[in-house]
């Protein structure tokens, strides 16, 4: 679409020291109205980017524009308050003698107080929160605590919102329920939104787009199960979750694999390649089936699923994910397929 309105980074660059830098030729594009995660591990550079687009750190090369705009860039760094982007701090980073009322108008400009309440007491409302509005941050639980962030952050109607792991510090249901009402308030602000996290589970859950990071560069941007099943690396298939990986060399279209065929169409015959497997596309299979012979090591069961170690006779371990109420158990001798449909190869250099 033409009109997107969108905050474009390109070839960004933060060094905080000499050697690699902390985000080294990030290239990302956040679209007004939807959100996008950053997924990688710890230290890959995902706060730096983040407070780069904020404008709390400068470009040592690269360029940060919102639509026309140039927010950073050579010789250009616009102050914090001159971009029109809010922040959701890891920490939450509340003002400690303010209510959650006035920590929420703490940013709003013009108008007279009266309208700011207004305002501030309207956000509130849309993170479910009005009332507790005149509580203050120790008086809040940690879900509130981080609800009042968003609130705050959304309040003077950013067109970025910029969010760092906004929910690690809580427990797991809260975090589940605590998604819901910040996907809403989010998709009806219209901002263009960042959410950083290293949680594969979330990322997928909250985002419209999904962009991968990996030591300071962007390695993939897409929408989650594309990203999820058509990984472009084995980095890449990592950071979203296990993943099975076999070599293989391309002929007449296909790679054929210890677990069998994989379609391969784009290869050059002779080509090495890696075939890509999530564990739950694994088919675990009766032994008198057709498959690679394995024998079941190990059962570990989960939350409607189990997943299965599955050895086989040259000693490989395979994981294999089927539904919880199947009946494989350790002992077992079975077979194993890869699913053709749900495969994806990639070039050897690429895993
Ligand atoms: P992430 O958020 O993905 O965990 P960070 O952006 O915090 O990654 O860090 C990326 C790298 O930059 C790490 O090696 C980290 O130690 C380093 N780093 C981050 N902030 C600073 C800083 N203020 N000064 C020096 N090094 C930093
Ligand atoms: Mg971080």
């Amino acid at each position: 679409m033409l009109d997107d309105r969108v905050l474009d980074v390109r070839a960004a660059t933060v060094r905080y020291a000499p050697g690699r830098p902390a985000v080294d030729g990030a290239d990302l594009r956040l679209t007004c109205g939807r959100v996008t995660a950053l997924l990688g591990p710890s230290g890959s550079g995902k706060s730096s980017l983040l407070r780069a687009i904020a404008g709390l750190e400068k470009l040592d090369g690269g360029e940060i524009r919102f639509e026309n705009r140039v927010w950073s860039g050579p010789g250009i760094h616009l102050a914090p308050e001159q971009r029109r982007c809010g922040v959701v701090f890891q920490d939450y980073a509340l003002f400690p003698h303010l209510s959650a009322l006035n920590n929420t108008a703490f940013g709003l400009r013009g108008g007279d107080r009266g309208t700011r309440r207004a305002k501030a007491l309207e956000r509130l409302k849309s993170v479910e929160l009005e009332p507790r509005a005149h509580a203050f941050p120790h008086q809040l639980s940690g879900g509130e605590q981080q609800r009042v962030a968003l609130a705050r952050a959304l309040a003077p109607d950013p067109d970025v919102v910029l969010m760092d792991e906004p929910f690690s510090g809580l427990d797991r249901r809260l975090r589940g329920e605590l998604r819901e009402t910040t996907a809403r308030a989010l998709r009806d602000s219209d901002a263009a939104t960042l959410l950083v996290t290293h949680d594969a589970e979330e990322a997928l859950a909250l985002a419209d787009t999904i962009a991968l990071m990996s030591q300071g560069r962007i390695i993939q941007t897409g929408a989650p199960d594309a990203v999820y099943l058509r990984p472009a690396s084995l980095t890449a298939a990592r950071l979203l979750g296990e993943v099975e990986a076999f070599e293989a060399v391309a002929e007449s279209g296909r790679a054929l694999t210890v677990l069998g065929e994989a379609p391969a169409s784009g290869f050059e015959d002779g080509a090495r390649v890696c075939v890509l497997a999530r564990p739950e596309t694994i088919e675990v299979r009766r032994a008198d089936a057709q498959g690679a012979p394995a024998v079941i090591t190990g059962r570990r069961p989960g939350a409607g699923q189990q997943r299965l170690i599955c050895q086989l006779e040259d000693g490989r371990e395979i994981s294999a994910r089927t539904a919880l109420t199947a009946p494989h158990r350790p002992g077992d001798a079975v077979r194993l397929a890869l699913d053709p449909d749900n495969t994806h190869v990639i070039p050897a250099e690429a895993g």
